[in-house]
């Protein structure tokens, strides 16, 4: 029987190629989404590494933010740009979930997962929802959820106004656009979370939302992201 799904699996990469979503090379045998070699090859950020210590400086100012992660750096063309994009302009919502996924699995292997009760995800405003079908934090949450058994919820945090894209704005302009933007559900009981994003740039919108989180009892926040874009 498993010689039969071989062949039929086989059999039908031959008629549909599957490709990688990083380096578009054909799929075989198991994989799924992103090859093998990529899921090795893709750029990690170190613990304790410079770029580790740029993202916890974004967050040094809020005393409550208690660890901060970024799994994948961005840089412009590279594979890890290449994932995003097609997560979430190209509709592929299984790379979400591998991404999550992945991250999930390689803090709990390095034991760097934080101690958390809930994953909570940031949400996009309701036309961008409309418009994209999806929200690509809900399937990182997903994702990075099925590898660490902590629940995620994506109602925890809304989205009150409508902003213009954080892309191209300075830091300034970034953290205006983004104040009182979002607004949370008041949780008694959740000592610490993890918020997730997918990209990290200034860190204004993670902020934001970890100044609603505190405005609704929330006390101990890690910040997780996917990747970090370079500077
Ligand atoms: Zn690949």
């Amino acid at each position: 029987m498993a010689n039969l799904i071989t062949w039929w699996r086989d059999f039908v990469d031959l008629v549909f190629p599957r490709c990688c979503e990083a380096c578009s090379r054909g799929l075989v045998g198991n994989e799924a989404t992103i090859c093998t070699r990529c899921r090795i090859a893709l750029p990690r950020i170190e613990k304790n590494s410079l770029y580790a210590e740029l993202i916890r400086y974004q967050f040094v100012h809020i005393p409550a933010v208690s660890s901060t992660q970024s799994f994948l750096l961005f840089t412009k063309r590279g594979k890890v740009q290449k994932l995003l994009h097609a997560m979430k302009y190209k509709g592929n919502q299984e790379v979400g979930l591998v991404l999550g996924r992945m991250f999930g699995q390689e803090l709990v292997a390095e034991n760097r997962l934080p101690e958390a009760a809930l994953i909570i995800s940031v949400p996009l405003h309701q036309r961008k929802l409309k418009q994209r079908g999806y929200n690509q934090s809900d399937l990182l949450a997903e994702g990075l959820s099925q590898a660490t058994g902590i629940p995620w919820s994506g109602s925890v945090l809304t989205r009150k106004k409508y902003t213009e894209t954080q892309t191209g704005k300075s830091k300034k302009e970034r953290h205006d656009n983004v104040q009182g933007v979002f607004e949370a559900q008041r949780q008694d009981g959740y000592e610490s979370v993890i918020i997730l994003d997918d990209v990290l740039t200034t860190g204004a919108t993670l902020c934001a939302c970890i100044e609603a989180l505190k405005d609704a009892g929330y006390k101990q926040f890690h910040v997780l992201t996917i990747a970090m874009a370079e500077h």
